[in-house]
This record gives C-alpha cells, sequence and structure tokens, in this order.
C-alpha cells in the first residue's frame, strides 16, 4: 500500500505564520495533508503533481459570495463554484436570506434550508456553507435551532434594507423584504438580532467563538438624501454618480451605530463588510479603540481593492457599498498593509448581462447591483499585494487563515498536517489580462475587463482532489456542505 494519494512536489509553501517562502513537497492521504518535507519519495505516491517551484497557498476561504441572488441557485452551484476553483477559492460561504430575490420567499429558515441544501448539495466544485440574515421577528426566536441544526452559527444585517431596498428603487421594506404584521427592519430589530445572538453565544460556551453578526454599514437615510441630489444635480449616471448618491460618510455613520449597539447588546463578534472608503475603515478603526472589548473583523474585497470608479468597465461596476475615487483605494490599501484589515473577500453576485443593465444601459441608477469576482480573488491580491510590499503570508491569512478561524472551518485555513488538504497553486510569474470570457461564471461581463495581473492559480486542490488543473475545471462536483463549527 502506497503511503499518500498524492504527492505535490517542488511547491513553495506560503503560510500565515511563517515570513518565509520554503520549498517543499507535501503529502497528501484521505482528503488531508499528512507530510510536508523537502523530499518526499515519489514511489510512496499513487499520483505525483510538479509544482515546479508555483506558490502553494492554503485553499482561499471566501467567506463573503451570494450564489442564487439573482441566478437558480441550483445553477449558480454548479458554474460560481466552478469560477471559484479558478481564483484558488476551495471553501464558499453565502449570504442567504428571506424576502425578494434569492428563493423569493419568506417564512422560517427551517423550511427554507432543507430547499437550500437540496439546491446545492452535489452540485458545488467546491466546500460551503451559509451565513443567514434574521430578517422576520421570527427568525430571531430561531437562533439557536439554525446553530445546532443547520449548522450555520453567522448571521448577517444588512443596515439600509429597512429603508432602501436592494437597489434604491424598494417600493416599501414590507414587499421588498417580504415583511409581515407591520414588522420593521430597523435599529430596533437590529438589536433584538444581537440580543439574540449574544443569548446563543452564552448558552454555548465552547463554541462561542465561531458565533458572529456580520454587518453591511451603509444608512438609507443619508443615501436617499443624496440620491435625490445627485439626481437633481443632473449630469451623468455613471459609477462616479452612484458613489455621490452613497457617500463614505453614510458607511462611516452605520459603523459608528452598529459599534455601540454591539457595546449596548455586549455582542464581542462583530463583523463589518466589505469597508468600502477611507472614512469607512477611519470609522472602524475609531470604534475599534473606542470599544476595545468588541472582537471586530473588518472586510474588503478584492473589487474595491484593484478597481476605482474611473477603471472599472461601467455601469459594469455598480455594487454597493459603491466603488470609490481613487484615493479611497489608495486608503484601503494604506490599511490593509497596516494590518487593519481581517481578510479579503470577492462578494461575488453572478449578475447576468440580461438582469445587470438597464435601460439605458450606461444608466447607472436603472442597473443591478452587484459581479462576480471569485475567479480574480487570489491571482489579483498576489499581484497588486506584490507591488505594494504585501508579504505573501499576510495574503494566505488575509484568505484562509483568518477568516477559517473566525466563522468555525476548524479542519481548514492553513497548510498542516492534518487539516483538509485545500490548496491553490500559483504562477507568480505570469502575465495576464482578465476577460469575462475566460470565467467559468455565467455572467459573462467583468468589470474588470482588461486588468493586467502578474500571478495565475494554475491548479486547485479540494481535500486532496484536483478541481483545477492547468488552468482547467476538473471532474465532477464533490463540494461538500459545511455544518459548522466543523470539527463538531
Ligand atoms: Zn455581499
Amino acid at each position: 500500500m502506497t503511503q499518500y494519494d498524492l504527492i505535490i512536489k517542488n511547491a513553495r509553501l506560503v503560510r500565515a505564520d511563517e515570513a518565509d517562502v520554503k520549498l517543499m513537497d507535501i503529502g497528501i492521504r484521505d482528503g488531508k495533508f499528512s507530510a510536508f518535507a523537502p523530499h518526499l519519495r515519489v514511489e510512496d505516491a499513487r499520483e505525483v503533481v510538479d509544482a515546479g517551484g508555483k506558490l502553494a497557498f492554503p485553499g482561499v476561504i471566501d467567506v463573503h459570495q451570494h450564489w442564487g441572488i439573482y441566478n437558480d441557485l441550483r445553477e449558480d452551484a454548479v458554474s460560481e463554484s466552478r469560477a471559484s476553483a479558478q481564483g484558488g477559492v476551495t471553501t464558499g460561504l453565502t449570504y442567504m436570506r428571506t424576502g425578494q430575490y434569492y428563493l423569493n420567499r419568506s417564512g422560517p429558515y427551517a423550511d427554507l434550508m432543507p430547499e437550500v441544501l437540496q439546491a446545492t448539495e452535489g452540485h458545488s466544485h467546491i466546500d460551503f456553507g451559509f451565513h443567514l440574515a434574521p430578517i422576520e421577528r421570527e427568525h430571531i426566536d430561531e437562533i439557536p435551532s439554525i446553530i445546532d441544526d443547520l449548522g450555520v452559527p453567522s448571521f448577517k444585517i444588512f443596515m439600509f434594507y429597512g429603508g432602501h431596498g436592494l437597489h434604491g428603487r424598494s417600493a416599501g421594506q414590507d414587499s421588498f423584504l417580504m415583511l409581515r404584521d407591520g414588522q420593521r427592519y430597523d435599529y430596533a430589530h437590529f438589536e433584538f438580532v444581537m440580543r439574540g445572538i449574544q443569548q446563543a453565544r452564552e448558552e454555548r460556551p465552547d463554541i462561542a467563538d465561531a458565533i458572529s453578526l456580520s454587518l453591511h454599514c451603509e444608512t438609507a437615510e443619508i443615501m436617499r438624501a443624496y440620491s435625490e441630489i445627485v439626481e437633481l444635480r443632473g449630469g451623468a449616471r455613471d459609477l462616479a454618480a452612484y458613489s455621490d448618491s452613497r457617500p463614505p460618510h453614510s458607511e462611516g455613520l452605520a459603523i459608528t451605530i452598529a459599534s455601540y449597539l454591539a457595546h449596548e447588546t455586549t455582542l464581542p463578534t462583530i463583523n463589518l463588510l466589505h469597508l468600502s472608503s477611507r472614512k469607512a475603515i477611519e470609522a472602524a478603526m475609531m470604534m475599534q479603540s473606542t470599544f476595545p472589548h468588541i472582537d471586530f473583523r473588518r472586510e474588503v474585497t478584492i473589487g474595491h481593492l484593484v478597481a476605482d470608479i474611473s477603471t472599472a468597465t461601467g455601469t459594469a461596476g455598480k455594487v454597493n457599498p459603491p466603488l470609490r475615487p481613487r484615493e479611497d483605494v489608495e486608503a484601503l490599501w494604506e490599511h490593509l498593509l497596516a494590518g487593519h484589515f481581517s481578510w479579503v473577500t470577492s462578494d461575488h453576485a453572478c449578475c447576468r448581462e440580461e438582469m445587470k443593465f438597464g435601460d439605458p444601459r450606461n444608466d447607472v441608477f436603472a442597473a443591478k447591483s452587484g459581479f462576480g469576482g471569485a475567479e480574480y480573488l487570489l491571482p489579483a491580491l498576489v499581484s497588486e499585494g506584490r507591488r505594494r510590499g504585501l508579504p505573501m503570508h499576510k495574503v494566505a491569512e488575509l484568505t484562509s487563515t483568518t477568516p477559517a478561524a473566525r466563522f468555525g472551518l476548524t479542519t481548514k485555513g492553513q497548510l498542516q498536517v492534518g487539516l483538509d488538504a485545500d490548496l491553490a497553486l500559483v504562477d507568480d510569474d505570469a502575465s495576464w489580462t482578465i476577460t469575462a470570457e475566460e470565467s467559468a461564471s455565467t455572467q459573462e461581463y467583468t468589470p474588470f475587463e482588461g486588468f493586467e495581473l502578474t500571478a495565475k492559480v494554475t491548479d486547485t486542490f479540494l481535500r486532496g482532489r484536483t478541481i483545477l488543473r492547468g488552468g482547467e475545471i476538473m471532474g465532477v462536483a464533490e463540494g461538500r456542505y459545511l455544518h459548522r463549527p466543523t470539527s463538531r
């Protein structure tokens, strides 16, 4: 009997806790890493892959995706997990909620999640899990069973939804969120969601660290007023106008409200999602020093790190919070290099051509929000990060180790014996141009069209199986649903 199912030879290991990248062979058995050594005997393996000196990163854990928001969930599970594998992503956590879009229904998560799992299990090429948003009052009572029975210990609040909807043209919160009985999706609701989550944490001390709340921080009132100002002002209805209609101080204000509510409700595990501007990250750092007892995580997306209102491909770059002017992108990098961000995600939301653009096509206010990007997550971060002096071991920390720890993915997140053999090989001597055509996503356009990168994911392995080889998707969908925390 052979000792390893697979040996990957000559890989430069990128580990969050090692500043130096070391050339090693990787032995994999039963889907787990079983050895890292300068030389493993190829006779001991059923299969051998020569990495030829490429970088080996722990598989990317992209903790902000949106499968099924605009398309059939089952179709997205297939195509968007394939696109994810192209970006070195081996685990995707998708936000899911009741209301319009997604499954377009209301009611308890106990009823919704079996439907979600039926549409995704057996269809994904990467491992996956979900975050759930308590929208209805009854969802707060479901928090304990969402954690224990559904394996979802992470929750979300969309701070602006109650007053603004998804695209800024909500007919009203009742119809958009499908709220019944005069319920409101407002700060009071957010407070009670936090209290519900904190109570669940207190009742589960052994897994409390893995139970957290993520917030999309923008304020409906500010964006409503500024949307009106931008409309009245007239002029181009482009990405610059969209950024003006949802100004950075709307993010900053939402962050301070979220943080104070976390303080008031004693919920310490707060994730501030996709901060897009200098004001947003500065507000988040202010809150960190004001409330040192809150265990914040701060997120930035690859889109906000590589594109601005002038470089993205027009209306294709509409997203919430918006892409910003160049000086905000520079500020995000300043803070990323200073260690102020906890992880980088894609916020992947496949929004196909026919869905994305309104009439006229270049009117940003008529377009839908969101786009894919998981396929560029690791290559773009390595490319742009290297240029700016971000060490590679920090890339591993930001894309795998920290998100795994926060979200209870205890079998993942590091190149370490005993953990799931999830990894991505990156050719850091490649130069290529992003084109939507090469993506496995069904989106068919990208706001990053024409962007030049200097690193490419060539091979991706999920639990020791090749899911991407030489840039081609391999094999069948063997991704598993991850009931979290995974060690239970
Ligand atoms: Zn999102």
